[in-house]
Order: structure tokens, then sequence, then C-alpha cells
């Protein structure tokens, strides 16, 4: 979140520009870092902090919660605060969440060789969507930064735009282009952490505010075509041919200079070995609304505390995280895809064995896809190394598993019964790298030190050299360890001893009482209180020796460390192979333990243009984990189909709507679904409206959005679409909402033909059904049990009572009297305002609509007609029961308010108003 001073602290702050002149070398420095990143907060090495001076410093002392201390030399005294180096994750996440990019100014030269001013230089620019320290991302989650370019057809303000993301912690990189509605819609999907905008590139603004990105213009010129085909062509061949759009290849070079600069613009980002061009429409289309509401990745309170990926996550890894992360954002539209997917995890499903010996061996993978990425960018230390390794060595442990899962002989399966592809193929890409296992365990110590330049991390019979140095320091050492025994025999001085210290070196330590039988090549070197120290000529060099051989191993350690990761860098393009095979199989056996541990279905995937929706028993899975005692439902809508549902508040219908669009979107992901049995269609886009009023969770709860969230609808949904309206149009006056409920719903069923379900607490809407061949209802209703009044959540055919409210009030125990009453003012106020304003055809309701309806519709006849009597019999119209009745906005009312409302007037008469 931007904070309101952020402008004023970041490139060179004013009090440091206004010394500019007189600043000391260093500052000096700092100053000119400052300058060059202008978006950017320098926080500047000096010794084991990061400093930042000035505004800045009072910014970070703010942020991160340090105190603000000053330097102060012969020019001035300036404020400073800073934060340790070692422990730095913490302050640099409050700094990125205060919503500041952060460039770190490393020294790059030794401080004891540098002469003079040791040189620094900003290695890494911190900003939310390029972060690659493991402190500060999730586990398991992506992390985008995106880039959109304008295309050249600027004349149409809905053309072509440009889309491309980088993960820069692993190089994953997609590119994209489409209509400014299409690309707004994908942002929502990629949801990147950062967003860079080209010129003239329209402004997408997240339609979560919360989760979305920060927005930001970089430098305009890596937008420019001719340097995005320069900065892509080190990532591909010929980059003017592998772009449809321009405004594709202007996104993804600006978004890999973006990348690059981050990094501390060395080069090329290595790992980036595939920029992947994909069409959104080859996947189902999930605008951020159907996200939200169908609580995919974000829980909004409503019931239960997970989402629908926290119910399919078993995964045993971070790869297969990210990877059945993005199954679900991106679900499948190709029905092969999907029943391939499908085939697998009905394996993995029916072998508990094998899903067994897999999460045992991911439980142990380490992030291959992130270790990669520092390998290449030269950021991996010894242990990184091993951590590779130790993953490498679990792959053939994992390809016999699933090579030997014939032992195990799932039912309906016979032992050589061929695996399916998917697993096969699944196999086969798992590379198991011998080379770079052998490698990394030839050259690398088993247990390396944290610190690559200290020595200890290669290991012995790897390098000749290596190994000479070592035995040249070996050898001293021993000849020094020898020393003393040699000594003692040649002086006689049975006391003497040999030690060493870190200012003097080696010594020979003579007590006092023997200082006169000291041989004449011993040259004093220190005296003590009652002893003398000294070396031989001898002793020193063989010191020089040792000691110059550890150093130059130590040299020439580093030296083949970064020898062996360079090596290791080669392999980026089979490591990522292997880890995206890792985490599809992980992601695999996730939703297979999901299938089997939550009782879920293959569904039957018929993909033909008028197969509908045919669900038996289904469940919601999110909301089904809250309660125990979950109603399944049965769901059958035909291609084209609008069901309208009504029943009381509370009774089940958006959760009913939720499951069947949850089931679609799980099984176009690959996964089962929670249901005794599904055949399911293969959708293209799902779309999802929930009335402004229903939308408390969301904090957007304005008419105006529903009604532009509609216009989409409306606009794009076709026959391949499913479209859950909940309760639309009661952000407004009754009757204009009732009326735009209407028309929308006969326009979806006469112009759109798309699949719909359509809750709503509009009662007259059931008439539809009566008049419109696609249209049929469906109701919940509510039972009495002991005395309480209890919600079946079984959806039935039919419509429900108009005045399913004061159904509820009665089941609850109000009187005869005040129910009969409310019955004949909810007719009443049904009658005259009725008829649709906008539509003549509605003015006369269709009595067959009435027909549809259950026996709490037959229930409703007879309350009319009771109503108008007791009007007559029990309430004085004048009495005050009467006018307070005749002020009480039925129209507007839940009927959690009308029990209330009933609440209040039964009180009054027990008060003998
Ligand atoms: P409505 O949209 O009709 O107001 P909801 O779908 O929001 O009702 O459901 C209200 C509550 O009822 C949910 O939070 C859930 O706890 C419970 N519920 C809904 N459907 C079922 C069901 N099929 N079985 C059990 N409980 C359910
Ligand atoms: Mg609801």
């Amino acid at each position: 979140m931007p904070t309101a001073d952020r402008e004023t602290v970041t490139g060179l702050p004013p009090g440091i520009a206004a010394a500019r002149e007189e600043l000391t070398p260093m500052l000096s420095q700092y100053a000119d870092l400052c300058a060059a990143h202008e978006d950017a907060l320098v926080l500047f090495q000096v010794g084991d902090f990061y400093e930042a001076f000035c505004e800045a410093a009072a910014a970070v002392a703010r942020v991160c919660e340090v105190t603000l201390t000053e330097r102060s030399d012969s020019t001035g005294d300036y404020p400073m605060a800073g934060v340790p180096i070692d422990n730095a994750a913490p302050y640099l996440e409050s700094l990125l969440n205060a919503g500041y990019r952060v460039a770190l100014a490393d020294q790059v030269e030794d401080a004891d060789q540098a002469s003079g001013l040791v040189d620094r230089a900003v290695t890494e620019v911190i900003t939310p969507g390029t972060v690659v320290e493991d402190d500060l991302l999730d586990a398991g989650t992506t992390n985008y930064v995106a880039a959109v370019a304008a295309g050249e057809d600027e004349a149409n303000p809905n053309g072509s735009v440009g889309l491309a993301a980088v993960d820069v912690s692993t190089g994953e990189c997609l590119v994209t282009a489409g209509d400014r509605d299409a690309i707004a819609e994908e942002l929502d999907r990629v949801a990147p952490a950062e967003l860079i905008a080209g010129p003239d590139a329209p402004d997408f603004a997240p339609a979560d505010a919360e989760r979305g990105w920060t927005t930001h213009e970089y430098d305009a010129d890596v937008f420019d075509r001719r340097a995005a085909t320069e900065r892509l062509s080190s990532y591909l061949a010929a980059p003017e041919r592998r772009f449809d759009a321009d405004a594709e290849l202007r996104a993804a070079g600006a978004v890999l200079a973006y990348a690059e600069y981050t990094q501390g613009d060395d080069g090329p980002l290595s790992y980036v070995t595939r920029i992947r061009r994909y069409d959104p429409r080859d996947r189902l289309r999930l605008d951020a609304a159907a996200q939200r509401s169908l609580e995919l990745f974000e829980n909004r309170g409503l019931g239960a505390s997970d989402t629908l990926f926290d119910a399919l996550d078993e995964t045993n890894c971070a790869l297969g995280r990210r990877c059945l992360e993005r199954w679900l954002r991106r679900p499948l539209v190709d029905a092969e895809a999907i029943r391939s997917r499908h085939d697998a995890v009905d394996e993995l499903a029916a072998r508990s064995l094998v899903r067994g010996g897999v999460a045992e061996a991911l439980s142990t993978a380490y992030d291959l896809e992130r270790l990669v990425g520092r390998i290449s960018r030269g950021r991996a230390d010894a242990r990184d190394l091993r951590s590779l390794h130790a993953t490498l060595a679990v792959v053939p442990e994992l390809k016999a598993t699933l090579a030997g899962a014939e032992s195990e002989t799932p039912e309906g399966v016979t032992a050589d019964q061929p695996r399916t592809d998917h697993l096969r193929d699944l196999r086969d890409r798992l590379d198991e790298l011998v080379d770079v296992r052998e490698l990394i365990d030839e050259a690398i110590a088993v247990t390396p030190p944290p610190e690559i330049t200290d020595g200890g991390v290669i290991r012995d019979g790897f390098d000749d050299d290596l190994d000479a140095l070592r035995a040249t320091e070996r050898e001293g050492r021993e000849w020094v360890a020898d020393l003393e025994a040699t000594e003692r025999e040649r002086t006689g001085i049975d006391s003497l001893s040999v030690g060493h210290n870190q200012v003097h070196g080696y010594y020979i330590e003579v007590t006092d009482a023997n200082a006169d039988r000291v041989p004449d090549d011993y040259r004093r070197r220190q005296t003590l209180k009652n002893s003398e120290r000294y070396v031989t000529p001898e002793l020193k060099e063989r010191e020089e020796e040792i000691v110059g051989a550890a150093e130059r191993a130590d040299a020439l350690e580093y030296d083949r460390f970064v020898d062996v990761r360079e090596r290791v860098a080669d392999e980026t393009e089979r490591i990522q192979g292997l880890a995206e095979a890792l985490a599809e199989l992980d992601a695999l056996c996730s939703l297979a333990t999901v299938a089997v541990d939550g009782d879920y279905v293959r569904p039957e995937i018929v993909d033909d243009a008028d197969a509908g929706v045919e669900i038996e028993g289904g469940r919601h899975p999110v909301v089904e984990r809250g309660s125990p005692s979950f109603v399944p439902n049965d769901a059958s809508l035909p291609r084209g189909s609008i069901a309208v549902i009504t029943g009381p508040n509370m009774s089940g219908k958006s959760t009913y709507m939720r499951s069947v669009a949850v089931a679609v979107v799980l099984a176009q992901t690959g996964s089962f679904v929670p249901a005794q049995a599904a055949t399911l269609p293969v959708f293209d886009r799902l779309f999802t409206r929930v009335g402004a009023s229903d939308d408390i969770a969301g904090g957007q709860s304005t008419f105006m959005r529903e009604m532009s969230e509609l216009t989409e609808i409306l606009h794009d949904a076709g026959s391949d679409s499913l479209v859950l309206l909940d309760e639309i149009g009661r952000g407004t006056a009754t009757t204009d909402g009732r009326a735009i409920a209407r028309a929308a719903v006969e326009f979806i069923h006469d112009e759109l033909g798309a699949t719909t379900l359509f809750a709503t607490h509009y009662h007259e809407l059931t008439d539809l059904a009566a008049e419109r061949e696609r249209v049929f209802n469906l109701h919940f209703t509510a039972t009495r049990e002991n005395g309480d009044v209890t919600f079946l959540h079984r959806i039935v055919p039919g419509a429900s009572s108009s005045s399913y409210g004061v159904e509820v009030a009665e089941l609850a125990g109000v009187p005869a009297p005040v129910v009969d009453r409310s019955r004949s003012l909810v007719s009443g106020a049904g009658e005259p305002g009725d008829g649709d304003a906008t539509s003549g055809s509605d003015a006369t309701v269709d009595p067959a609509g009435r027909d549809e309806a259950d026996d709490l519709g037959d229930a409703d006849a007879d309350a009319r007609d009771l109503g108008v009597r007791s009007a007559d019999e029990t309430l004085d119209p004048e009495s005050g029961l009467a006018a307070i009745l005749r002020d009480i906005d039925l129209a507007r009312m839940t009927p959690i308010e009308a029990l209330n409302a009933l609440h209040d007037l039964q009180s009054r008469i027990d008060d003998g108003e």
C-alpha cells in the first residue's frame, strides 16, 4: 500500500541532495546510487548493516521500527537508520509491504583489500513482483511481475493488448494477447504482485484492490519494439517470428528487462528457458468475480474457513502445490486432456501404495524450481547444491514406485493391464539426471559450511591441484605437530611446547628457567611473564607454506565451486523438466488422495454441444468440510436451461448453485467431484454474479457494480457458458430490480442459451417457467421439528410459496392472526404492483406458473382467501398495529427481518396494544 510520503524517500533523499557538493566520498557514493535508482529506496551496506540516510532514514526507521541515529563527519550530521544484513528479511518484508521497492547496494569489494573507499553496487532491486529470497516468498505459491503493452491499433480503444508475466524466482514466463477486456480478466487470473505498464497501455486496476497488484511505470524505452526484440533474442531465436502480435513481443521484452534490472542488470536470466505463449481461450475462463464467489483461493468468511484450493491441496511439496494452483486457476477445456488427467487420478486413487510412495519421496523434495533459479543466478551456495542432490536422489526410487505398481493390483485392474498413458508419460519424463547427481556428489562436501569462500566446500579427490594444496597444508601441520617432540629431544627441555595464535602464528615456548638451554637458531618473538616464545627459520618457512596453501586452497575451492555451479546451471532446462514432472505427479496424487478421502467420483465428460449437467448426490466440497450433516442434492440441468431457485434465506440456494459450478471447475481441473455420480459437459466460460446486497464480504456492494457485471455476462455468455446469478436486482427498488432480473433471464434464455442457475427472492419470476420453454423451477423448503424451524437443505422441483417468509414465521409459532394478516398483506402487496413496469406481457400472471408450486404453493392460495377474511375479523384497520403493519415495506425485507418485525408485533399484542 503506497504511503503518502513515499515519493520523498525513493531516489535521492533531499537532505543528501542539498549537501551533495560537500559530501564525503562514501556518502557521495550513496548519493550516486540513489540517483541511479529513482524509484527505489537504496539500502547501503556499511559493514554488517544496510543503512539509509536523511529522509530515507526516517522512512526506514518508521516502517522497520528501528532507531533513527545520526552519522557525523567533517561535512555535517546526517540522520541514519539501518537494519542488520544478517537478518534483513523481516525488515525488507516490512518495506515491501509498505509499498517500497528496495535497492540493495552491497560492498562488491573486500573491505580489507580495498584501497580507499570500498566499491559498492546495486546487486538486486527487491520489488513485490520480483522477490527471489525464500524468506520473503510463500512456499508453494507463484509470484509474478507482469507487463502490459498496447498494440499498434491505437484507434481501437479495445484493441490488442499484450500481457507478459514472469516468476523471477522460478523462471516461469507466460505471454498472451487479447483485447482490453480479455486482458483485464486474464490479469485477475494471473494475479501479479506488480504490474509494469507500457506507454499508452490501458489502465488496468485489480478487481480486488486488497489482493491486487501495484502498477508502476517503468522506463518506456524497454517497451520499444526494437529494444524488446533485441532483449528477447538472448532468450529465443528470431523473436519477431515467435509472436503474433506486436504488443505481445513488447510486453515480453519489457517484463524481462524489468526482471533483469531487479536482478542487478547482469544480462539475461538464463533460467528463463521457455517463454510460453498461450491463448486464454484454451482454458476455462473464470473471471475475478467467479474466482471470488466460488472462493477458489480466497475465503470470504461465508461459512467454513477454507478455500476450494485448501480442500484440494494434499500436495507434498512446494512444486506440487504451485502446479495445483496453476491448474485450478486455469481449468482445461479440452475433453481429451481432461479425461487424461482423470485417468491418472483414477489409477492413483486405486493404488494406495503408489500414492504412499510418492508422498514419502516428495515430502523430502526441495523446491527445485527456485533452487535452479538460484543456481542460474549464481546465488546458490554449497548447501543448495546438496539440496538439489538430495532431491535428485529420490527420483530413481520414485520411478521404481511408479513402475513397480504392478505388484499392487487394484480392484478391477489386472496385473498386466497397461498403466495409463498419462502416468507412463510422467514416469518417462522423470529424468534422473545421473550426471548432475554424480557431479554434485563427487564435488560437494556432504555437509558443507554456509559460506562458500571459507573452504570445506569441495570434496577430496575432486581436483588434483586442490588435493596437492591440501596435502602440503596437511604435511606442514603434521611437521608442526611433531615439532614439540623433536625440539624437546634436540634441546633436552622437557617443558618446551609448540603453540599457535592469531597474531604471532606458530611459536615454540620455553619457560624462563630453561632460557639458557635455548639453541642459537631460535629467534625471540614474544615475551610473556614467565616464558619466552620463539620461532626458528624452518618453522617460519613451514608456517608460510601452510598458510599459503590454505589460502590458495580456499580460493581454488571457491573457483571450483563456481565451476560446478555453472556446470549444473548448464542443465537448467533438464532440471526444470524434471521439476515439472515431479510437480504434476504431486498434483495428481493430491487429487487422488482427496478423491479417496473425500469420497469423490470420477465425472463422465461428455464433449458434445448439447450435453447438460447431471449430478447425483452432489455436495459442496468446502461447506461439507465444515458441516458433517451436509445434505447432498441432485442437479439436472439440460444444456441451455435456466433453473429458477427460490426458498427462504439460509435454506441453501447459494450453496447449491456453487456446488454445481464447483463440480464443473473441479472436473475441468482434472479432479474428481464430490458426488455420487456426475456427467458433465465441457464449459468454456463460467460467470457468477452475486447480488450486491448478498455480496457484503466483497465490500463492493454497489448496485452500479452489480449492473456492470451483469452487462458483462449478457454481452459475453453463450451456449458454452455456465452462469450463476445469485439474487440479482436486490440493490435497487423492488419494481426495478424485479424488472431487470426478469428481463435478464428472458434475454439469457432467448438470445444466449447459456446454462443458468438463478436464485431469486423475487417469487414472481417463477412464472417464467410457464412462459419460457427451458426455464424450470426448483426450491428449498423448511419444516418444523420439535418446535424449531429447520431448513432441510434439500432441493425439490417447483416454485416455493411466495410468502415463504410468512411460512417460516408460522413454523416458528407466530400466532395465527398475525400470520394470517401477514399473508393477506403479502398477497395484497403482491397484486397491484406485481406487473412488470417494463413489460406488458407480465401484467397478467399465468396461473399455470402457480400450479407448479408444491404444497406450500397451495397453502399460499388458501392463505390468500383466509387473508381477506381475517383482515376484517381480527384487526381494526384504525388500530396502531394496523398502522405499523401498513408501514412495513415487505418487498424490501428479508425473511429474517420479517420475522423480527413479527416478533415485534407480537410483543406489542402481549403488551396489550
Ligand atoms: P441461501 O442462499 O438460501 O440463503 P446458503 O446457501 O447461503 O442459503 O446456505 C446457508 C447455510 O446453510 C450455509 O452456510 C450452510 O451452512 C448451510 N447449508 C447450505 N446448504 C446445505 C446443505 N446442502 N446441507 C447442509 N447445510 C447446508
Ligand atoms: Mg444466498
